[in-house]
């Protein structure tokens, strides 16, 4: 395989990739070495982004819905071309292996299609009048300029959802994307210019993360927030788009139950859950992050998970043979060892893992523990990493009532054979999304979204564009 070289990121404003005010480094997390920079932009940068995308609104709204439609599939097509590039450019900044990366890459590219084919569906409605000569529309309209934000986990697919929803909408967007990440998720929006799209309909900005969001979220030309990542932050910027009366979408963290009941088929449960566990190194909002497991089949489930996390080869995103990569950043390593120490401490047994690999690189070891106690941190904060906790219960009330115990909402998952288990899961389990013996999350015409602290709205399905338009009634009297 040949490796590509990878690019300095710029800001992109008015349809122009230039400089900022200031830079920073970009780690590749599997050599902590420092592969590129990425520009930072100053208040004057968010002003010309700003205004930019004021008049990018004003040009976009007005293009026909055919015409939107007909963009968006060339820069899906676009991305389709490029995507072994991209791809390697997103494995070298995250780190997870190259195949997840071209599946996430792929993925956009259906992503930007779903949108544009919804961008065409955006009906109103003729309402019955309650006089002679009235009549009464309802039409969707773009809200305005959106400020996003978007974190490092999927460079592109956390940007890809909230940028090609609102400009099916017709929007236009500031997207501040992950300093730590940012060249892939440049690239999609390179597609998107190629692709023909007039300038500052699309702004690209880095920089200080809070600076940002605190200057574009009270910003009167800023109608609309989407934000994707840690609870804690979404709060801080809900509350400040609250303040402001700024419509927001929150797609925040989980700490997802996987539940293997008695009846379940064990081989698939571990066979599954060890592989979507790993995926991007467990660090996932949708992770299945504390397993329940019945204690009839307990035991069996614990040897033959750690059996399979043991075959969990840890190594460098671009070697084929890698199926786990590094953490993103040290961040997360800091995490998996104060989340491990704390859980062996308050009792837990260690089967696997626990411990960084090596000193270069943020390589931590795909570890499970068990007969985890619920006082233990990770039975109650999101690990965002390859550390799984596993309990056992007995109880069907007290699973439930663990399975909801937490504030979190966004994930679930059971296995199990019996549909009458698998109907009272799905129904009495407090999730956005609940799995029931597979993981079929995630996908452009599914809805996307947590509820209670992890957030609000949906970013799949034909909900998704719900976020981009205001809805106008209109009532006139034929005179
Ligand atoms: P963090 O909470 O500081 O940052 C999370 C994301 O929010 C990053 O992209 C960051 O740039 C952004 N951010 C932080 N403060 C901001 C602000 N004031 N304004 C605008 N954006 C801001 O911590 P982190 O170390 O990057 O990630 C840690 C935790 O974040 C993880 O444990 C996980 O719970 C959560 N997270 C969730 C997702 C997700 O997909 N929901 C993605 C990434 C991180």
């Amino acid at each position: 395989m040949q490796t590509v070289s990878f690019p300095d990121v710029s800001l992109f404003i008015d349809g122009k990739w230039r400089k900022g005010t200031g830079e920073q480094p970009i780690l590749n997390p599997a050599t902590e070495e420092a592969i590129g920079t990425v520009a930072h932009a100053s208040r004057a940068d968010l002003d010309e982004a700003l205004a930019a995308a004021e008049r990018g609104f004003a040009t976009w709204k007005r293009v026909p819905v055919h015409e939107r439609y007909k963009l968006m599939r060339k820069a899906a097509e676009l991305l389709r071309e490029r995507h072994e590039r991209i791809s390697q450019i997103m494995t070298m900044e995250q780190g997870k292996p190259l195949p997840e990366a071209r599946v996430e890459t792929l993925a956009a590219a259906d992503i930007i299609d779903w949108f544009a084919e919804e961008g065409r569906r955006q009906y109103g409605r003729v309402i019955a009048p309650r006089a002679e000569g009235v009549r009464q529309e309802v039409v969707r309209e773009p809200v305005g300029i959106v400020a996003a934000f978007t974190p490092w986990n999927f460079p592109i697919n956390q940007a890809v959802r909230k940028v090609s929803a609102a400009l099916a909408a017709g929007c236009a967007v500031i997207l501040k994307g992950p300093e730590e990440t940012p060249a892939s998720c440049a690239e999609l929006i390179k597609v998107y210019e190629d692709a023909g799209l007039p300038a500052g309909v699309v702004n690209l900005v880095f920089g200080v993360p809070a600076d940002i969001s605190q200057y574009l979220i009270p910003h009167p030309l800023v109608r609309k927030i989407s934000f994707t990542g840690s609870t804690v932050v979404g709060k801080q910027l809900a509350a400040l788009a609250g303040a402001h009366m700024k419509r927001v979408t929150m797609e925040l963290g989980g700490h997802a139950p996987a539940v293997v009941f008695e009846d379940a088929d064990i081989d698939h449960a571990v066979k599954l859950l060890s592989g979507a566990k790993f995926r991007n190194a467990g660090q996932v909002c949708v992770s299945p992050t504390r397993f329940l497991v019945h204690e009839n089949v307990y035991d069996r489930f614990v040897d033959g998970f750690t059996e399979a996390v043991k075959q969990v080869k840890v190594g460098n995103g671009l070697d084929p043979e890698t199926r786990m990569g590094p953490m993103a950043n040290p961040r997360r390593i800091d995490a998996m060892e104060a989340l491990t120490a704390d859980a062996i401490q308050h009792g837990a047994k260690l089967k696997t893992g626990g411990e960084r690999i090596g000193n270069k690189g943020y390589f931590f070891q795909p570890t499970v523990l068990a007969d985890v106690p619920l006082s233990a941190r990770i039975m109650n904060e999101e690990p965002f990493g390859p550390v799984v906790p596993i309990s056992p219960f007995r109880d069907r009330e007290a699973l439930f009532d663990e399975a909801n115990r937490l504030p979190y909402g966004l994930a679930a998952y059971a296995y199990t054979r019996s549909s009458a288990t698998a109907d009272e899961f799905g129904r009495r389990v407090e999730s956005g999304m609940v799995s029931i013996n597979h993981h079929g999350l995630a996908f452009p015409e599914t809805p996307f979204g947590g509820i209670k602290d992890s957030g609000f709205g949906s970013e799949g399905g034909i909900e998704a564009m719900d976020a981009y338009v205001n809805t106008k009634f209109v009532t006139r009297l034929n005179v």
